[in-house]
């Protein structure tokens, strides 16, 4: 047996004995649905070849400066990205998931750092996820306190070639201002968490009842330590075991549980014939 047979074998008895499931997803979840990561600056400019030309970082464009400085170029970033997770369909490794979390005792719950809303376009009950940096499927005002909306009927249209938005851009409809997505950026200070607290708030309650979770932690890297931080948490507060899965840097301590150094898909994909 390979190490990697090995700890696929372990992986499966920790979910086996779970009283319920949870699922941690970073950015490495959706790679096998074909989305960039946005990994290092290079990754970031291969997705946006537009902003490599202008020499643009992420963490520049993504932000709410950008929003008041260049508003066509924030939105010519954000309204692709918007398409792109509306048409990328989840892997089948969301579907393996939503099994395991069914056929546990409990109810389970999902974390996830991604703003992508595929949880829930893969038939995840939104009253169990919680989006700790929000999601792009909802806007919020720039100006007013109106409380974000959805985007259902934002149809972006981008110059590509240029990274910008073309036509009107998106209003808040009740003051007129301009609109933004309502998902946390980089030097964010006027993000509206309040849906996204009361996610968190449903999700708790769920956490208490567990006693032995299993937390399934997929790809989630240490350069935004969100995802890290609830399944450590978690395992040191709750009881239970920590599956990490993650290509890079699948490093776990012992007591934690175990990490495994394959993508989602496949080691999903694996566990589950170990079933
Ligand atoms: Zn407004």
């Amino acid at each position: 047996m390979s190490i990697q047979q090995g700890d696929l074998r372990s992986a499966a008895q920790i979910i086996a004995d779970a009283d319920a499931v949870i699922v941690a997803a970073g950015a490495g979840m959706g790679v096998d649905s074909g989305l960039p990561d946005f990994r290092g600056t290079e990754g970031f400019w291969r997705a946006y070849p537009a902003l490599s030309k202008v020499g643009l970082r992420f963490e520049e464009v993504a932000s709410p400066a950008t929003f008041q400085s260049d508003p066509r170029l924030a939105w010519g970033f954000y309204g692709h990205r918007l398409m792109l997770y509306r048409r990328t369909l989840p892997h089948a490794g969301f579907d393996i998931l939503k099994k395991w979390m069914a056929r546990a005792h409990r109810p389970g719950i999902v974390f996830t750092s991604n703003v992508d809303g595929h949880f829930q376009a893969a038939g995840f009950d939104p009253r169990v996820v919680h989006e700790c940096h929000g999601s792009i499927h909802r806007l919020q005002c720039t100006e007013c306190a109106t409380p974000p909306w959805s985007a259902h009927s934002l149809f972006p249209e981008i110059d590509e070639e240029q990274c910008r938005w073309v036509g009107p851009l998106p209003e808040c409809p009740s003051c007129g201002a301009m609109a933004r997505p309502n998902l946390l950026m980089f030097w964010d200070g006027d993000w509206v968490s309040t849906p996204y607290d009361e996610q968190e708030e449903h999700v708790q309650q769920l956490l208490s009842e567990m006693k032995r979770p299993v937390c399934i932690e997929l790809g989630a890297g240490t350069a935004i330590a969100s995802v890290r931080s609830f399944t450590q948490g978690v395992v040191a507060t709750h009881g239970g075991k920590l599956v990490r899965i993650n290509v890079r840097e699948q490093a776990t301590d012992a007591r934690l549980g175990i990490g495994i150094a394959m993508g989602a898909l496949q080691a999903l994909k694996g566990i589950d014939e170990l079933l």
